[in-house]
């Protein structure tokens, strides 16, 4: 079906930027610039100056940012890493990938780890916390990292989804996803926030050790300068065309950030007054949100995407199933009530800085029709 508003829309955004983008691969591919060259370099640069860290290391995928961080940061078998049920497998994967346990708390009313839980989840195995800002949005960094100092556990963020997105700590500064924790894991998969044209993946950190560990896990455990080889490494880089393309894009991204924030504003704005919706606007100042994906809970979720799919607006439920309740995580008897609740009602609506204005408008028209039945 081909959708009058479709969920996402890469062909607008290639479209728009077509010469840039050719141009870029001609240059790079004409120098023969393939694995590790100067637009990987410029591209770590970019994103440890955004983020605010020391370093920045490419890799292949997010889930690859998640496996390398941890694994460079000692987590093994035997360990336990506190993180969230409400997120994307992979972030649970990574922790398996590491032989460690992965131990899921629940989620508050913003879609990210209620911080309450953490204390009450902590046992003499745990090493880390793992939190998730899901949908562009911030955990409560203060009070994580606050909880990791007393406890003595580090933390890895899983900022894949967080890109841009700030939190005003309690000392009075702005502080970006991915620097508060050991390492920051982003996904540059083409549906993120800033997508490449196939996977790609970057962690952050202020840690040279870390940095240079991921350095050499993504490329086999080698060091090229004195040729040997230190770990069992991977095959896991973040690809030079990939970076290459991935530069011309941050020149836009500032902009894509305030077009997304102004949709979600414009959603607001139509949507506020439904009281069957509940939308993903929290009342705390203390957050820049990048709205990576524009999640509201429905009344008669399943009815509603329907109906929208019908009048040619696509949009998706991302978490259909508890991720503990998947086969792969089975058996246990974990309860979650928060992150199944979430399951139940949550519906994503169309959000990218293509999106023009009017399609917004028509999504709202179309969820107020719904309601007023
Ligand atoms: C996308 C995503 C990942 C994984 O990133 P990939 O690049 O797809 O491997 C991990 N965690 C979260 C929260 C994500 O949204």
């Amino acid at each position: 079906m081909k959708y009058k508003v479709p969920f996402v829309n890469p062909q607008k955004q290639y479209r728009d930027h077509k010469k840039e983008f050719l141009k870029k691969i001609d240059e790079v591919f004409s120098r023969g610039d393939l694995i590790l060259r100067r637009d990987l370099e410029e591209f770590e640069k970019k994103i440890a100056g955004m983020v605010g860290t020391k370093y920045a290391v490419g890799v292949n995928s997010g889930t690859d940012a998640l496996s390398l961080s941890m694994e460079a940061a000692g987590i093994k078998k035997g360990d336990e890493v506190i993180t969230v049920a409400h997120t994307f497998m992979s972030t649970i994967s990574a922790v398996y990938h590491q032989g460690a346990k992965a131990v899921l708390i629940d989620s508050g009313e913003d879609f990210n780890m209620n911080t309450d839980l953490i204390e009450k989840a902590i046992t003499k195995k745990t090493v880390a916390l793992l939190p998730v800002h899901l949908n562009g949005r911030l955990c409560d960094m203060d009070k994580i990292m606050a909880i990791a100092m007393k406890n003595n556990l580090i933390v890895i963020e899983d900022a894949a989804q967080a890109l841009g997105a700030r939190l005003k700590t309690k000392k009075g500064n702005w502080k970006a996803a991915g620097s508060f924790g050991l390492a920051g894991c982003f996904s540059m998969y083409p549906f993120k926030i800033l997508g490449a044209f196939g996977d790609a993946g970057i962690v952050t950190t202020d840690n040279s050790e870390i940095a240079k560990k991921v350095r050499l896990l993504r490329y086999n455990g080698e060091d090229r300068i004195t040729r040997k080889f230190y770990f069992h490494g991977y095959t896991a880089l973040l690809d030079n065309m990939q970076a290459g393309l991935l530069n011309v894009k941050l020149k836009y991204f500032g902009g894509w950030l305030k077009r997304r924030r102004r949709l979600a504003l414009l959603y607001k704005k139509g949507l506020e007054a439904l009281k069957e919706i509940k939308l993903p606007h929290f009342a705390d100042n203390r957050f820049f949100d990048v709205y990576q994906n524009y999640v509201i809970r429905a009344k008669n979720r399943d009815e509603l995407s329907d109906y929208l799919n019908k009048k040619g607006v696509e949009t998706i439920i991302s978490w259909l199933r508890p991720t503990h309740k998947q086969p792969v995580m089975q058996p246990n008897n974990i309860f979650l009530p928060e992150t199944e609740k979430i399951c139940r009602e949550v519906i994503s609506l169309p959000l990218y800085p293509e999106l023009a204005d009017k399609q917004v408008q028509y999504i709202v028209s179309l969820i107020k029709e719904f309601y007023a039945g």
